[in-house]
């Protein structure tokens, strides 16, 4: 026994954690080297040049338990970064996932890590081990002996020199090699004080929109009614619905109404719902979103200022970011879920018929922004309404795909059933009237061998950008309005972006002119004009989609789909 406890107190002394906790630290560098595809001698660097500082670090001191424990923000960065490595198979933590954290709600979090289990179970472990282990060493005043201390800084001077000939070479010949962006941590520090810029910018944003006027004019008379509805969908994706070519009956309601035009080559420029939604709903593009965002106001100001009624029902939690703040420029807004009771969809209805029924104007626009098919699936529609089953998985795990897939499935059944009753409710009312929906963004459910699930990964797939969109309007709009329905309609051949085209396309669904509209961005337009396929990165950059990390199975998918990626 007194045996086994010396063994046991020179394996967790003070000289094994001098190098253990190097070790665990560059973890995800190693796993970062694998993933992702920089050159040669960056992944060389970005293991040596960590390596050789937290190894100096780790022998500053005697006391290497002290220091680990003083180290903690490193290892928590490094627990973070190798859940991240777990759940997307890529990429460094990027700024949208430390935006994420304040904008999306608790419970979408916390279905999120419920998913993460194993991958939570397995780093902390290593993690919180390493730092138990510390505290413990610490307690007891355990040192390192003086000359293991001393092969420990000569050894990190090797790897620091080692470093700096690898650091040379990638300045001289990686192209726009930069460490700050390369070399994790450096990298995730970098996009956590971004993060914080964006935060503060946004929190600005009252002050700095203030002014910010579309100086729109409405076209249409005063004497005809006019109700729109833009329905904002919420994770669906086009492969689900059979309108856009699904063998499954999803579409049961949709697939029966006339006046409808549906866009099967519809791309969304960002797959997280905080950029995604913005683009959506102003006339901010992916190219001048980082310098136009916080200065902008939504279409629903655009609305207000021609002077129509407005109104923003939501389903989804307040985010204390731009979706919220475009709420807040309707007349009236109404966050079902402010009662703190969860809600389906189909709750905006009633609310919806009610604000038309109220209505004194005679000039309506409604947002309806829906939770669509956000995991958890099978909590997006009543046990009832499940067509396709079984919809319960026990686990988010590639073999219940298709238990994930049914429910998914059920959830484009739920929104169709709610968008036959909105375009229903806007039928009733009579006059002119337009329906338009499209989703923000998609949903990676276990596609393809990746093993890809959700979406906001930093780096998007084909399944998280192909998004259903389709415009519906009323008999008398398109008797009054007969190019409107003819463009719409020879349009849908055409490649889209939800992005730029929906607030073009609503605008002028309404007769609003406004010297920010532009008819190459009109589905409704003979001079709709196919764009190059651009996408919004994690540091608000357009890029051409071709550079944005998509894989080998995303351009086939697309291919197969006769969309273009150029
Ligand atoms: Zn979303």
């Amino acid at each position: 026994m007194r045996r086994f406890k010396s063994i046991l107190s020179r394996f967790l002394s003070a000289d094994v954690l001098l190098w253990v906790y190097p070790l665990v630290l560059i973890a995800p560098n190693i796993g970062l080297d694998i993933t992702e595809t920089y050159p040669l001698f960056v992944k060389i660097l970005n293991v040596l040049l960590p390596a050789g500082v937290y190894l100096l670090l780790t022998a500053l001191s005697p006391l290497t338990g002290r220091t680990v424990v003083l180290a903690l923000p490193l290892t928590v960065l490094a627990a973070f970064q190798v859940v991240l490595l777990f759940l997307y198979g890529e990429s460094i933590i990027a700024v949208d996932m430390f935006l994420n954290v304040v904008t999306t709600n608790v419970s979408e979090a916390t279905e999120l890590l419920g998913n993460l289990t194993g991958a939570i179970f397995t780093v902390i472990g290593l993690y919180l081990t390493t730092l138990v282990w510390g505290i413990v060493l610490w307690s007891r005043r355990c040192r390192v002996a003086a000359s293991n201390l001393k092969v420990a800084r000569r050894s990190a001077s090797g790897l620091l020199t080692a470093a700096l000939v690898a650091y040379v070479v990638c300045l001289t010949a990686v192209p726009q090699f930069r460490l700050v962006r390369d070399i994790f941590p450096l990298n995730v520090v970098r996009n956590m004080w971004t993060a914080v810029e964006r935060t503060r910018a946004t929190e600005a944003y009252a002050e700095t929109s203030a002014a910010f006027d579309y100086h729109p004019t409405a076209t249409r008379p005063d004497s005809v009614r006019q109700v729109y509805v833009l329905v904002v969908g919420e994770t669906s994706r086009a492969d689900n619905w059979q309108l856009l070519g699904s063998p499954r009956p999803t579409n049961p309601h949709l697939s029966r109404r006339s006046n409808l035009v549906v866009y099967p080559y519809a791309l969304t420029e960002s797959n997280t719902t905080h950029k995604s939604v913005p683009l959506m709903l102003s006339h901010v593009t992916a190219e001048t979103f980082n310098d136009s965002i916080y200065s902008t106001k939504s279409i629903v100001s655009a609305f207000g200022q021609a002077g129509f009624n407005t109104a923003w029902l939501s389903n989804q939690a307040r985010n204390r970011s731009f979706i919220e703040f475009f709420a807040r420029e309707a007349d009236s807004t109404l966050y079902i879920s402010d009662d703190r009771r969860a809600h389906y969809d189909t709750d905006l209805v009633e609310p919806l018929r009610r604000i038309i029924e109220a209505d004194t104007t005679g000039r309506l626009f409604v947002v309806l922004h829906t939770y669509g098919g956000h995991f958890n699936y099978v909590d997006r529609y009543p046990a009832e309404a499940a067509r396709f089953k079984p919809d319960h998985a026990f686990a988010a795990d590639a073999s219940e795909r298709n238990i994930l897939l049914n429910a998914f499935d059920n959830t484009v059944c739920f929104t169709d059933s709610l968008l036959d009753a909105v375009i229903g409710t806007v039928e009733r009312a009579g006059g002119l009237g337009a329906v338009l929906y499209c989703s923000d963004h998609g949903e990676d459910i276990y596609d393809d061998p990746r093993g890809r699930f959700l979406h906001a990964s930093p780096v998007p797939t084909y399944y998280q950008l192909h998004v259903p969109m389709l415009i519906w309007m009323s008999d008398g709009l398109r008797a009054s309005c007969p190019e409107l329905y003819a463009n719409a309609q020879r349009n849908s051949g055409k490649q889209v972006s939800s992005s730029r085209d929906i607030f073009d396309t609503m605008l002028s669904l309404a007769g609003l002119e406004t010297p920010y509209a532009d008819s190459r961005n009109d589905l409704t337009s003979a001079r709709y004009t196919e764009h190059p396929r651009i996408y919004l990165t994690d540091h608000n950059e357009a890029v051409p989609l071709k550079s944005a990390g998509l894989r080998q199975y995303d351009f086939d998918f697309l291919a197969r789909k006769n969309i273009s990626a150029e």
